[in-house]
């Protein structure tokens, strides 16, 4: 059990680092198609590597659930979905005419939103289309989905499975009837299990998302949820910190008040608790909040070393390049960055005209660049080691002070130039990130940009 201490002094608002330079610090604030495009044109593919990532994101939902930060449309209009879908078909068309090279998919992932609003028809004719565009052939790439419990039907688990889906991940969050009134997400451990049964039937592996800090939350009421989970063994278990920040998300947020969070110490114990319990059900801990069977390929590639993190998150796939299509989603070309328009109605209008409808974006630099690496290395390792380029000397050593305090608190080890975190100091890793995030050296940063790190 972490000291009440350490808590507190390093409970602050930090990034999770899905990437680097994190997006409030990205500098085209106007990144539009023709400068977008310059950029896709001028990928250099080494070795005929044109391997990539694809992102879809599927943003209708039925319901609000209140805790939620995703970019999404709340509707129960049904009648969207095939002009959406027509939409992201147009996008890749665009990517298909701009890229300068014919990609080969190794990963394809729905997320949203909910995939899962839409009919397994739409998404049958999406994954097809896609594939036509480049060889035709979807093996071998693998392919996920994000699905509601509550809107996965048989045809669902069925159809997507014969289209090529092997991996589902469930939005369960917890099973408390008070937590899930409270984020207006009401499904019953039966709901789920005869869902996560008939996906295990259908030949795909599942994964469980939970989320610890929702409102109401207690130690007890959390215990269950994982015992619960514990009983379905899913392959894998994302365990998320909720991220409170209704001043970015809105009212969304703001249907419990900050008083019905659990604070710093009991939410750290929550965790903790969660942790010693899936670890004893034969789990193994990876990165900062997934777990995984050993058998998971996440687990494999944890231990070989070769885990990589994205937008997605944590991945198996080292690809060089993911493109994100649909409304709010963000490509990834390593150099930079650029993000879709969030509106729906204006991101399917530009599409209609020709308009790959990017906002906003970064080109990273080589400082940027050498950064990226260490916390991609620190998010997926645990450790990283200083390259030996006497360009970034001095960053270097800036680092290693600004670690200091860090290493007095027993969070982090330097041996030469490799930096490692210690078993301690693992909870502790996004701080760990910050000591070498370049955009938080020197400004007063805005602490409303982030959530807490703990
Ligand atoms: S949690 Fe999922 S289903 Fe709920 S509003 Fe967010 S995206 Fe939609």
């Amino acid at each position: 059990m972490i000291d009440k201490e350490t808590i507190e002094k390093y409970n602050v608002p930090g990034p999770r680092y899905t990437s680097y330079p994190t997006v409030p610090f990205w500098k085209e604030k106007n990144l539009n198609f023709h400068h977008w495009s310059r950029l896709l044109g001028a990928i250099q593919t080494t070795n005929n590597h044109t391997d990539i990532s694809l992102y879809i994101h599927l943003p209708f939902c039925e319901s609000l659930c209140t805790f939620c930060g995703c970019h999404k449309y709340i509707t129960k209009n049904h009648n969207k979905e095939s002009a959406y879908i027509d939409s992201v078909l147009k996008e890749w068309k665009l990517y298909q005419e701009h890229l300068p090279f014919s990609p080969k998919i190794k990963e394809l992932h729905l997320g949203g939103g909910t995939p899962t609003f839409f009919h397994p028809n739409e998404i049958k004719r999406l994954v097809e289309g896609i594939f036509s565009m480049v060889n035709g052939k979807i093996e071998p790439c693998e392919l996920s989905f994000e699905a509601h419990p509550g809107t996965t039907s048989d045809e669902h688990l069925s159809i997507l499975h014969q289209i090529g889906f092997r991996r589902v991940s469930f939005g369960i969050q917890d099973y408390d009837e008070k937590v899930q009134h409270a984020i207006h997400r009401i499904q019953s451990f039966q709901e789920v299990a005869a869902i996560h049964q008939k996906a295990i039937k259908n030949g795909y592996t599942v994964n469980h998302d939970l989320v610890y800090g929702l409102p109401f939350q207690t130690l007890n009421g959390f215990k269950n949820t994982i015992n619960k989970t514990i009983r379905l063994r899913p392959s894998r278990i994302a365990l998320y910190s909720y991220a409170h920040v209704p001043w970015i998300k809105g009212t969304g947020q703001r249907g419990y008040d900050d008083n019905d969070l659990p604070k710093d110490l009991e939410k750290r114990a929550i965790y903790e608790m969660a942790f010693s319990m899936l670890l004893e059900a034969g789990y193994i801990s990876i990165g900062m909040d997934h777990f995984a069977l050993p058998d998971d390929a996440l687990s494999k590639a944890f231990v070989n070393g070769t885990m990589s993190r994205n937008f997605m998150g944590y991945t198996t796939q080292s690809t060089p390049y993911m493109i994100g299509l649909g409304m709010s989603a963000i490509s990834d070309i390593w150099g930079a960055f650029a993000q879709n328009d969030k509106n729906i109605t204006s991101y399917q209008k530009q599409i209609d005209n020709g308009i790959i409808p990017v906002f906003r974006g970064h080109i990273l630099s080589e400082l940027e660049l050498e950064i990226r690496q260490y916390i991609q290395d620190l998010m997926c390792n645990f450790e990283t080691t200083f390259r030996n380029d006497s360009n970034f000397q001095v960053i270097h050593q800036e680092i290693k002070e600004k670690l200091q305090g860090l290493i007095t608190d027993g969070l982090v080890e330097i041996s030469e130039d490799k930096v490692k975190s210690t078993t301690k100091g693992r909870p502790f890793i996004r701080n760990i990130c910050m000591a070498f995030d370049q955009d938080l050296k020197s400004e007063i940063v805005n602490t409303n940009l982030f959530s807490k790190t703990i």
